[in-house]
């Protein structure tokens, strides 16, 4: 196809002829009336009645008995890992296509990536390939748990996440991840809106962890959240992002080492009017997804659909070019031309602080390496 034409249709769509960005926030409810009324109590900070209602408000969203809203996602997944047991030295298993914070996560407790490779239908982790590096490489031991074969390091977590919004095979990962003992923790930065078989996406996993930074569906400025069923574990992942300061009229008493990782009360209130509004946005960003899976229909680009049994908030749409150098005159055409367009991520396996990372075969994330490019996803006005 001509990549005017795209440009044009792109432009027909968000009905203007300045800059189009990848995706912008939409601040068109409450959020000026709860900033102010934040601003003015004063409790703009550790403390407030918009954290507590925010994480109530989540909760029911999504459908897990407990929210606990943090400063950032990557905090979040930061703090799950801890929570879960992760140590200094084990296996953590995660996919090689996703944003940086997934690994940085999963390095700052020191413990060592290894990299499935995701399905190419979901762009998230796959059940298969999965299976079959552990039926290969993992041992179950005497206490229960697994163990790598080869470097004798213990496989404590598996932290798969749903790219762009769209929901990885995550039922069949939690199966998985039973037989072997291992953690299942979602990324479900990306999915907010997101449902795979009827549950929302970070629900199938003992911890869902949520960002919302400016660039996600639904925005706090900076935040994240975490969702799990378990109520000793909820409690244990408010008590270490507060410090982990025992409550007390006065005394400072911190019985662990604690992190300062709570969510402000002013982003809680700008995070409560965002999500009165996110079920509007997620139809009018499906209007949009079926606008481009129709125009792309009979081209020659291929329009990344949401996967099967899966409700995706198409976060931001994605289209699969023929091959990396089509992909490349692609974004050089669009960007030149006022259209914001973005490859996918650099696979974590190629970067240098994750290259000598254990992982199996990668095929499939490597062909949407070469192929994938984000293209305007905003609410439209
Ligand atoms: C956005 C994002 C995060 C966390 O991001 P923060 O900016 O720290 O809120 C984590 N993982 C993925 C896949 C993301 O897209």
């Amino acid at each position: 196809m001509k990549y005017s034409t795209l440009v044009t249709f792109i432009r027909g769509q968000f009905n203007t002829d300045q800059f189009i960005p990848l995706h912008e926030p939409r601040f068109y409810g409450n959020e000026k009336k709860y900033l102010i009324d934040c601003i003015d109590s004063t409790f703009v900070s550790s403390v407030g009645k918009y954290v507590d209602d925010f994480e109530k408000r989540l909760a029911e969203y999504t459908g897990a008995k407990y929210a606990v809203a943090c400063v950032n996602g990557t905090a979040a997944l930061h703090i799950s890992l801890i929570a879960v047991g992760v140590k200094q030295n084990d296996i953590v298993i995660t996919q090689p296509l996703s944003f940086i914070a997934t690994c940085n996560a999963i390095a700052y407790i020191g413990a060592s990536h290894l990299f499935v490779d995701v399905d190419f239908d979901t762009m998230g982790l796959s059940p298969e390939k999965l299976k079959i590096y552990l039926q290969e490489f993992a041992i179950k031991k005497e206490d229960g748990f697994s163990y790598h074969k080869i470097t004798d390091q213990k496989i404590s977590a598996c932290v798969p996440m749903h790219t762009y919004g769209h929901p990885c095979r995550i039922d069949e990962l939690a199966d998985i991840c039973n037989y072997y003992n291992i953690v299942l923790i979602e990324d479900a930065a990306e999915s907010i809106g997101s449902y795979y078989k009827k549950k929302h996406t970070g629900t199938y996993g003992l911890i869902g962890t949520l960002s919302f930074n400016g660039n996600k569906i639904i925005t706090s400025g900076g935040g994240g959240a975490i969702i799990t069923n378990d109520e000793v574990l909820a409690k244990k992942v408010k008590h270490l992002t507060t410090q982990a300061k025992v409550p007390h009229r006065w005394e400072f008493v911190h019985d662990d080492i604690g992190y300062n990782y709570r969510m402000p009360n002013i982003n809680a209130a700008l995070m409560c009017a965002q999500l009165e509004q996110l079920n509007y946005f997620l139809e009018n960003k499906r209007k949009l997804a079926l606008s481009y899976k129709d125009f792309f229909k009979e081209e020659d680009i291929q329009f990344v659909e949401e996967p099967a049994h899966s409700k995706s908030n198409y976060w931001v749409c994605a289209i699969l070019l023929e091959n990396r150098k089509k992909r490349d005159e692609f974004l050089q055409f669009t960007n030149d031309n006022g259209v914001m367009t973005r490859p996918t991520w650099i696979l974590m396996n190629k970067l240098i602080m994750y290259k000598n990372s254990l992982h199996g075969n990668l095929d499939n994330a490597q062909a949407l390496e070469d192929r994938l490019v984000n293209i305007p996803s905003s609410v439209r006005i």
